[in-house]
């Protein structure tokens, strides 16, 4: 039980859903309480240049945007707790939001908890995560300087990371289990006239082998049939993303994917709950379309206290 008053706007999450949530309820004098989650500045801080947000031509560094939409929010009164969610009870109002220590109650309740890497799923993956296999490029890119490294996924996450790698390690490839590929055409071009990317294709990882350290990768062909190893000292896996909303299921309508369903007001189908950025976007996973998301649902949110009273 919490005996604290309940906060107009609790918002799980500080990715661009979340802190552009924070800053429209802030601007709105609501004193919005962030609770972080375990990714400060959610996924887009681990991001080494986003090109594509609005008003940066030349590109702004992902732990950058992050810092300067929370010190925005805050200057209008936002607060943050660096704190994540265990447990969440929307049966009634005032909602109910625990962590490790506290117990939060809410009128309106804004979840905006992104979406973590989707794993490869095969033997070796988790015995050698930490030592040589990894999901951020950012993070780890600089352990592999003149290594030589793969990257496993055909669409924008995994062209875009190979394309960061090729700044420390002595090669980067990628392997994919089609010919076709997701990635934007821009992509596809500067990975393939860079000189240190190479490609194999038709292929899947069916083992990830070595002794302290990743060493090696066994795949199969998937035309052929044919097995081969191949020798690596890292490997960067970008296979998609999955949205961290099982702490909500079966008290929110999700898909069958486990995303949040919302209309185009982000509101879910209990009303003062809403969702925003990749928790409940299956389609775009852009910063630009979580921040727009964020701000949606935090002016909904305003709306909702209104006509409560
Ligand atoms: P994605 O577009 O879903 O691509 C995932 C890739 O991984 C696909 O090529 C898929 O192969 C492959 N894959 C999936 N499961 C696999 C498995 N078990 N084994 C081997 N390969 C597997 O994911 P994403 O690259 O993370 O991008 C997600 C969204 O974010 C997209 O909308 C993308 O445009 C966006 N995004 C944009 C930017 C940017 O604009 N700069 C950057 C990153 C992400 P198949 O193609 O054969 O299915």
């Amino acid at each position: 039980m919490t005996d604290e008053p309940a906060q107009k706007v609790l918002i799980l999450g500080s990715g661009p859903a979340g802190l552009s949530a924070a800053l429209y309820a802030a601007r709105a004098e609501l004193a919005p309480l962030v609770l972080s989650g375990m990714t400060l500045h959610g996924q887009a801080s681990l991001t080494h240049l986003i090109e594509n947000y609005p008003g940066f031509p030349d590109g702004i560094g992902g732990d950058a945007l992050g810092e300067a939409i929370q010190k925005q929010a805050e200057k209008f009164g936002a607060r943050m707790e660096f704190d994540s969610a265990t447990k969440v009870d929307l049966s009634q109002r005032p909602f109910k939001v625990s962590t490790y220590g506290r117990t939060y109650a809410c009128e309106t309740l804004i979840i905006a908890t992104g979406a973590s890497p989707v794993l490869l799923q095969v033997p070796g993956e988790k015995e050698f995560t930490g030592r040589g296999v990894s999901y951020c490029a950012t993070c780890d890119g600089y352990f592999f300087r003149e290594k030589h490294v793969c990257v496993v996924g055909g669409g924008d996450s995994a062209f875009e990371e190979a394309l960061f790698l090729t700044r420390y390690a002595a090669s980067v490839t990628i392997i994919h289990r089609r010919e076709g590929f997701r990635a934007s055409a821009l992509l596809q071009r500067r990975a393939q006239e860079n000189p240190k990317i190479h490609f194999i294709l038709n292929s899947i990882i069916t083992e990830i082998t070595g002794d302290q350290a990743l060493k090696a990768l066994r795949l199969g062909n998937v035309k052929t049939g044919e097995e081969t190893e191949h020798a690596t000292d890292g490997l960067f896996i970008f296979i998609g993303h999955t949205p961290n909303t099982e702490l909500f299921k079966g008290q929110i309508d999700m898909d069958e994917r486990g995303f949040i369903r919302t209309g185009v007001t982000m509101e879910t189908n209990i009303p003062g709950v809403f969702a925003a950025g990749e928790a409940a976007d299956p389609h775009y996973r852009q910063v630009a379309t979580s921040a727009g998301m964020g701000v949606a649902a935090a002016m909904q949110a305003i709306r909702y206290l209104e006509k409560l009273g």
